[in-house]
């Protein structure tokens, strides 16, 4: 029987980055254990590799007849056709580069036919919350189950006006909040029966499950290459042209179209038609290249090892006293490498301080751009949640609920988990070993004093107009 070697620290999925030692507060150094990659994630070194390859021909893509803007052209479109690939989405669907997940979500919000309306529920990232406000939206209750979800789309799409277009119901892939992996195939199935269309926000699914939207009828979706090993700045929308292509295009300029005059203007067709202005060049390929580096190395066992490392941190945190782990869907429900919980007795935000400072762990805190998911898992009650909004308004900061997480990815070890667990274990007994204070300026913890320095970076930036300002 031959076995196979696990994918972690394979050269394929090494990380740039990936052995930084940070100071902490008490003098010492350590590996920095990275376990916010759901926030941003670093980039593969074969990403790194390709950019740095890319720089020495990087040119104006499209309009440039030199041999360096075909030579960043065809990198570019070829960034394209990786990304369709990655995603198994159809040859007809249009593939438009943008900044991000919220770019994208945006653009299609832009693009709805009059009288297409959207369903979306209220624990999704603000990301696929906000951009529905000026369209017609139904806003639904976080469903207590998988099998809620899809009855909730199916009641709430048979109750929609009709509309000659198709509606839409716009999902998350995976909650980022409580990692919970979304029926999308039922949902999108129970769209199309009843005439709608989805959108995937795919933003924390992508990094950790193979996505195949010809396989899970997905219409249409969204995702950041920051979050896929490419923090350059680009993100994509996959989807269905009709929409994109119809009325004027979202952000209107250079590249998006044939013809101008004073009067008039002749759209491109897609997808130049939604990426006006000049293009992230080093973005679209660094996602292309991440997308054909995952590819390689299998995101079905990309999925397993990272499975198999949930498993292992869900019941080492489970025996650490004080932790509250929340999640909406039963316990034994799919889900990607990401927990939120608090530590009974200690504030998320400064046990996210703590953790940086005397452990060299960085983690995420917070409301996690989910605020009215956040108020549900930690039961704030309507009056309380109206008393924060006045006072927030009033220009007051009033101190939100919160949690801290964790959440895992390519770089993340059994090691990691040990060590967050047994920091856990140790701040819940024996409490902060330093001393901390609230900072007036950031509103939140910071060790006090805080001794380490910040790295040298070969940049200086803005140095020089700070020693010009003095000198003058
Ligand atoms: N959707 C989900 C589920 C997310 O977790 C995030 C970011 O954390 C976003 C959307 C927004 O992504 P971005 O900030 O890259 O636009």
């Amino acid at each position: 029987m031959t076995t196979v070697p696990s994918l972690h620290g394979s050269e394929l999925l090494r990380l740039v980055g990936a052995d930084t030692v940070v100071p902490l507060v008490n003098g010492e150094e350590r590996r920095y254990i990275n376990l916010d990659y759901a926030a941003s994630a670093p980039a593969l070194a074969s990403v790194a590799t390709a950019v740095e390859a890319l720089l020495e021909w990087y040119s104006s893509v499209h309009r440039g007849a030199g041999f360096k803007s075909r030579a960043a052209t065809a990198a570019y479109e070829g960034a394209r056709e990786a990304v369709r690939s990655f995603f198994n989405a159809s040859p007809d669907d249009a593939v438009v580069f943008t900044r991000n997940t919220t770019d994208s979500i945006n653009l299609l919000a832009g693009t709805l036919p009059e009288g297409t309306h959207v369903v979306a529920f209220a624990g999704e990232h603000h990301a696929n919350l906000l951009p529905w406000k000026r369209c017609g939206v139904r806003f639904l209750a976080v469903p207590e189950s998988p099998d809620e979800a899809i009855e909730q789309v199916r009641v709430a799409l048979r109750g929609l006006p009709a509309c000659d277009d198709p509606h839409l119901a716009a999902v998350t892939g995976a909650s980022n909040v409580t990692g919970e992996i979304w029926p999308i195939r039922e949902l999108a199935q129970v769209a199309h029966e009843n005439g709608a269309r989805i959108l995937v926000d795919a933003a924390q699914l992508a990094p950790h499950v193979p996505v195949d939207m010809v396989a899970d009828e997905i219409d249409y979706l969204a995702m950041s290459g920051h979050k896929l090993y490419a923090p350059y700045g680009a993100g994509v929308l996959i989807g269905h042209p009709d929409w994109l292509r119809a009325g004027d295009p979202f952000l209107r300029g250079g590249g998006a179209v044939k013809l101008v005059t004073v009067d008039e203007v002749l759209w491109a067709d897609l997808p130049d038609r939604q990426e006006a202005g000049s293009p992230n060049v080093i973005g679209a390929v660094a996602l292309g290249v991440a997308c054909d580096t995952l590819a390689s190395a299998g995101m079905d066992r990309v999925a397993a090892e990272e499975g198999e490392l949930l498993a292992f941190a869900r019941e080492r945190l489970a025996a650490v006293p004080a932790f509250e782990h929340y999640r909406i869907w039963p316990a034994a429900h799919p889900r990607v490498g990401l927990l939120t919980f608090n530590l009974a007795g200690t504030g998320y935000d400064l046990l996210a301080a703590v953790l940086s400072a005397e452990y060299g762990i960085g983690i995420r805190h917070g409301c996690f751009c989910a605020h009215p998911l956040m108020m549900r898992l930690l039961q704030v009650d309507e009056p309380e949640a109206n008393r924060l909004m006045d006072a927030t308004r009033d220009g007051q900061h009033p101190r939100l609920p919160g949690a801290a997480r964790i959440s895992f990815g390519l770089g993340t070890t059994r090691a990691d988990v040990e060590a967050v667990a047994a920091a856990l274990q140790q701040i819940s007994t024996d409490g902060p070993r330093w001393t901390y204070r609230l900072s007036e300026t950031t509103d939140e913890y910071e060790p006090d004093p805080d001794p380490r320095p910040l790295p040298e970076l070969p940049m200086r930036l803005g140095e020089h107009h700070r020693t010009s300002g003095e000198s003058a």
